[in-house]
Parts: C-alpha cells; structure tokens; sequence
C-alpha cells in the first residue's frame, strides 16, 4: 500500500494518502493546512483519488478540505456526530485567533458495515467518540483476493490514540470516560502488530500502546 503522511505548523497535524500501488486508486485523509503537500503526493504516485475521508471535524484536520475537493472533485466523508463542529469551522478558528475559510458540505456521512474501497484494500469504520462527538478510526485492510499479510490492520485513528497518549477531552462535546471505552472496546480489540497512524506524532502500534501507555493502566 501506498502511504504518505504530511504535516506543517502550527497544528503538526498528520494528513494522509493511501494509495493502492495496482490500480493507483487512492484516498485522502484528513487534509489541513498541509493540503498543498498531499496533493503533491498524489501527483507524484499518479494516483486517482476516489474520496476525501475525516476521522473528525477539529479544524486543523479540516482546513484544507475546500482546496482538495477543488482539485480532486471527490467525495468529502464525515461522521454526521460531528457535523455541527464542521459546519461551524470558522468559528472554530475563531478560538484559535485564526481566519479560516468556510469548507464545502460534506458529501456522505460514515455508515456502519459499508467498507470504502479504493482498488485492492478495504477501509472499515469505526465510531470512535471521546476526543469529539463524531471521531472515527478508519481501519484498512489488504484485499483477501491478494497475499498481502504487511498491509492488515492499519489504522488511522485520528485524536483518539497517540503514542503514549490519549486525545484532549475538554472541548467542545468532548469526554473522557467515553474517550477510554473507545479506546478499549475498538481499538484494543486489534492486534498487538497493528500499526497506529494518530492525527499528531509518531507512529506507534496498538501491542506498545496497550503495554505502556500510562493513560490505559
Ligand atoms: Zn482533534
Ligand atoms: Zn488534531
């Protein structure tokens, strides 16, 4: 599989293409204020990018949403609990000090047990609230029709997760009791090996996480 990650300041927000390396299908995640690097990315593999995927509606992982459906005219997908938050991200940056532009509607909301595809990998959704109403963690798998064993499981899992930590609860619609039973109950149902692609910082797996994270003793 095809994988880039993206970010620049002020947020350091991780932005993502995956990319199947067969068909050149591919998606876009969470595209912010590092847009113009991901769409980069996507020229530079050739790829054709078939939708346009929010793990959730916090503004440094929506910023540069309006720009990618511009230059990509794909599918813009959310968890409809966080709609509320995305349609109100200008003022969003108003928090922050920052201008922000207002961002297209999105497209289709995040339903449960319809996979997205993009050519041999599947990606699976999972609702996972507590950093925000509407997080999610997107969990690719490699097509069953093809042996491709290194590709099970990746999973972007937004501000859920981070290595040796845990996201913010104390934003709006945020909580952390539900935040530790997303964790536990849906990522920590996944293999020790699955790697962990979080929305800031490093990659990690869930086997490190579920053995040192000190927010999950
Ligand atoms: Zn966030
Ligand atoms: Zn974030």
């Amino acid at each position: 599989m095809i994988l880039e990650i993206r970010a620049v300041p002020p947020f350091m927000k991780n932005g993502f293409v995956l990319g199947c390396e067969t068909t050149r299908e591919g998606v876009l995640i969470d595209p912010g204020d590092d847009v113009d690097l991901l769409l980069a990315a996507v020229d530079q593999h050739s790829l054709e990018i078939g939708a346009i995927l929010l793990t959730h509606a916090h503004l440094d992982h929506v910023t540069g949403v309006a720009a990618a459906t511009r230059a990509l005219e794909a599918p813009v997908w959310l968890h409809k609990a966080d709609n509320v938050l995305y349609e109100a991200v200008v003022q969003q940056g108003l928090m922050f000090g920052l201008k922000v532009e207002p961002q297209p509607p999105v497209d289709h909301f995040y339903e449960e047990g319809h996979p997205l595809r993009f050519g041999r990998y599947e990606i699976t959704v999972f609702h996972t609230p507590g950093h925000c109403p509407g997080g999610v963690c997107l969990a690719v798998n490699g097509d069953s029709r093809t042996d491709a064993p290194t590709e099970l499981r990746t999973l972007i899992v937004g501000d859920t997760l981070f290595e040796g930590s845990i996201g913010r609860t104390d934003l709006p619609g945020g909580d952390l009791e539900t935040l530790l039973r997303s964790i536990r109950e849906v990522l920590f149902r996944f293999p020790d090996d699955s790697p962990v692609y979080s929305g800031h910082g490093a990659v990690t797996t869930i086997g490190r996480e579920r053995r040192s994270n000190p927010f999950l003793r």
